[in-house]
């Protein structure tokens, strides 16, 4: 059937297509204006309009502005703003049901004739007691005997504002013995003395959600009214008002799937209010909200938004979501479209000694894998910074980064080594004297020395000052149950980390990876502040199984509730953020799990690089176990970690990393002796990869000639013949550069 696989509201949708019931589709997505729009309208916004969208149909966008006393016009605003940053257009104008209200009065007289709705002037109380329960019926108030002609009357005073509020009722006669409680004469117009920031102080009496909703959809010309689940007992209202009235067809009809919800956050405009009331948060807009201007003000994306939506899927069962999910989202947008730059957190100031002059290393934007063009440059002189983390005096065994022992390289430029560390009266260390060595730019190192990893750094002079503000979670719970569980270090900020001067200076980008830090994103303004949208992760599993295999695992979490850690783990999770610097899931994943736990305290013990051992093996150990035992497994802790220091001195590519981690988890051979004796060591010898990426060029003449005539996407077809004729072992960087030289000469 054409229609498996699609959720159950486009199975209908297709359904009443085909079968003719509408030839048009109309839907709507009708916000109250009471609050800033949040993630879970984004849901809502996609389902709506994106259903529309595929079927050739149209979404309006209605404000359900039935309460003055809570609404107002920069809502209205808000509400707009959020549709059309996710890539959304509205039927027409903007629509609101307060431009309804004298059509929906008419219908409410019309009942009032039918005898269908009567005016009650029992108090609130009486009426919630006269109502029943569950299991015992409810009673009428002597009020409903009242004659059409006194209906009419008290209903016209009513509108005229003649008495207080809470004096009268208008309800409609259903049936007090319902097994649906809604249905037990609900209420459909009530009397409020207040100024509606649209209509004034024409009316004294507003309709309920439940009158005005189902007639609103009808004036439109709804087909699929979608709401969220807590309507369902609704939908007989919904229809009995629109069989009551005789509506002329074709008439909408109600479908309900399950709300939103998201661990670690709150996701009502009340709750959210209630933060900014309190000062929490510093507005809608906060950046750890989930608010769809606080997300947007964080970095996030809409295609992120739309993806996430997406990925959650359209159910009928209500969740919660895994913010982990969100943060997927985002990452898996921005990693190949963000530029790669470096940045300093913590900075230690090294001076290179034998290093006179200036000079401006061409450096790539993107990582090798993503093709797409784009570089700058990088200032360099005798002194700059790199990380305080990155130097160590004593360090355990297995740090291969700076040491007074150790050399190590400075990222796309020189490699340096520790001549004398300076330090403070109190023992601080507060500079590095350091010597580099000439011949091993990066590129073309002849110099013959062996690193053990490369590492960030900024040239002190021309580095920028930014402020950084590192968010996480708002909530130290997974399901908060007000202001007592707010995380207090949801916000850290550090004033003066420094910035490569590309990124001040460019003008097309406000988007970045910070590598070993995050996405980042420039708030808008004079001084330059950057929010992290979210840290790092996985850095070297294929993504697009990556992606697959995630996608997976998260339908999975959807179906049921997040289950509570242990203290236990909870403990091991603290350890794997705070002193691991592991991001949220992956540490999530480890903590989780003994088997993986072990694993990675194992393989830490032989290399220490948790952050790429934990991804190896969240991503790729975890999929072996998922099938095996540990004791089945062909491969060691210690295996593991042999392969991540082969990936991290560049030994070997991620791809060819990837095919290593294939075969040893086959054939249980040590990583170290399939690179040697399959001879998968990376190339980088410039010379030699240039004679290949000369001989794919001239080979394709025709692409070239497509390229040169403006197809510029044939960049990434030679990079991938280049990448084939030297299998795999080319250092893509270098294919990347020489590539795109030769084929813009
Ligand atoms: P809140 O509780 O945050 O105020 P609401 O449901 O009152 O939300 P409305 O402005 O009335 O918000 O909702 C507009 C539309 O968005 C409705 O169709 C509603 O069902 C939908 N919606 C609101 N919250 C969610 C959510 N968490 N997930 C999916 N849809 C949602
Ligand atoms: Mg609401």
């Amino acid at each position: 059937m054409a229609n498996r696989g699609k959720d159950f509201l486009r199975r209908v949708v297709e359904e009443d297509l085909k079968s003719g019931k509408y030839s048009k589709i109309v839907t709507r997505f009708p916000p109250e204006p009471n609050g800033f729009p949040h993630i879970g309208h984004a849901k809502s916004i996609s389902i709506n309009f994106g259903i529309a969208k595929e079927y050739g149909g149209e979404c309006n966008l209605r404000m359900d502005d039935t309460n003055p006393t809570t609404e107002n016009i920069e809502f209205v605003e808000a509400l707009k703003d959020a549709v059309e940053w996710l890539g959304f257009k509205w039927s027409g104008d903007v629509r609101y049901t307060s431009d309804y209200f004298p059509q929906l009065y008419n219908y409410a007289i019309k009942l009032i004739q039918m005898g269908k709705a009567y005016v009650d002037s029992i108090s609130e109380e009486e009426i919630r007691e006269y109502r029943g329960t569950v299991t015992t019926a409810g009673r009428r108030s002597i009020y409903a005997e009242r004659s059409v002609e006194e209906n009419l009357d008290l209903f016209n005073r009513m509108r005229n504002g003649e008495f207080k509020e809470g004096e009268h009722v208008l309800r409609a006669k259903i049936d007090m013995s319902s097994p649906n409680m809604k249905m037990r004469d609900p209420l459909l117009y009530r009397i409020k003395r207040a100024t509606h920031f649209r209509a004034g102080d024409k009316w004294a009496i507003y309709p309920m959600y439940d009158f005005a909703h189902p007639l609103s959809d009808y004036i439109e010309g709804v087909t699929h009214s979608i709401c969220t689940l807590e309507f369902e007992n609704n939908r007989d209202i919904y229809n009995w008002l629109i069989e009551t009235l005789e509506l002329e067809p074709p008439r909408p009809y109600q479908y309900e799937f399950a709300r939103l919800n998201i661990n670690y956050t709150v996701m009502s405009k009340r709750k959210i209010l209630e933060l900014i009331e309190k000062n929490v948060v510093s507005g809608w807009d906060d950046p750890r909200l989930p608010t769809i201007a606080g997300l947007r003000r964080r970095g996030y994306t809409p295609e992120a938004i739309l993806s996430f939506c997406e990925q959650i899927g359209v159910a009928k069962a209500n969740s919660i979501v895994d913010i982990a999910q969100l943060e997927f989202a985002i990452r898996d947008d921005l990693n190949p479209k963000v530029p790669r730059v470096m940045s300093v957190f913590k900075p230690l100031k090294v001076t290179i000694e034998n290093y006179s002059g200036f000079e401006e290393i061409n450096a790539s934007y993107y990582p090798h894998d993503v093709p797409k063009e784009g570089s700058r440059k990088l200032p360099f002189s005798k002194e700059i910074y790199i990380e305080q983390e990155d130097f160590m005096e004593n360090p355990p065994k297995g740090y291969y980064r700076l040491t007074p022992n150790q050399p190590v390289r400075l990222k796309y430029a020189y490699i340096i080594s520790c001549e004398k560390v300076i330090k403070d009266e109190s023992g601080n260390i507060v500079e590095i004297r350091a010597r580099y060595y000439p011949n091993s730019k990066s590129g073309s190192d002849s110099s013959g020395i062996k690193v053990k990893s490369a590492i960030q750094w900024v040239e002190a002079n021309s580095a920028k000052k930014i402020e950084v503000r590192l968010y996480d979670r708002l909530f130290k719970t997974e399901i908060p149950e007000g202001i007592e569980d707010i995380n207090p270090n949801s916000l850290k900020i550090i004033e003066n980390a420094l910035i490569e001067p590309a990124v001040i200076e460019d003008k097309t980008n406000n988007r970045f990876q910070f590598e070993r830090h995050g996405y980042f994103y420039r708030e808008s303004g004079e001084r330059a502040v950057f929010n992290r949208i979210v840290p790092l992760k996985d850095s070297w599993s294929k993504k697009l199984q990556r992606g697959r295999r995630e996608r997976v695992k998260e339908r999975r979490q959807v179906e049921g509730r997040v289950i509570p850690m242990t203290p236990e783990e909870k403990i091991l999770f603290e350890r794997y953020t705070k002193e691991h610097n592991l991001n949220r899931e992956v540490a999530n994943t480890l903590a989780r799990d003994n088997r993986l736990s072990q694993f990675y305290r194992e393989a830490l013990q032989e290399f220490n690089s948790p952050i790429a051992i934990a991804n190896i093996i969240t991503n790729e150990v975890a999929r072996e176990l998922k099938v095996k035992n540990l004791d089945e497994l062909k491969f060691s802790p210690k295996d593991i970690a042999d392969l991540v220091k082969m990936l991290e001195d560049e030994t070997i590519s991620t791809k060819i990393a990837k095919g290593v981690f294939e075969e040893m988890s086959r054939s249980g051979k040590e990583p170290i002796r399939i690179v040697e004796e399959r001879g998968l060591q990376q190339i980088n010898d410039k010379s030699l990869i240039l004679s290949v990426v000369k001989e794919v060029i001239h080979r394709n003449p025709e692409n070239l000639k497509k390229f040169k005539d403006g197809n510029r996407r044939l960049q990434g077809f030679f990079i991938g013949e280049v990448l084939k004729a030297t299998n795999g072992k080319a250092n893509p960087k270098i294919v990347n550069e020489l590539v795109i030289r030769e084929l813009n000469r």
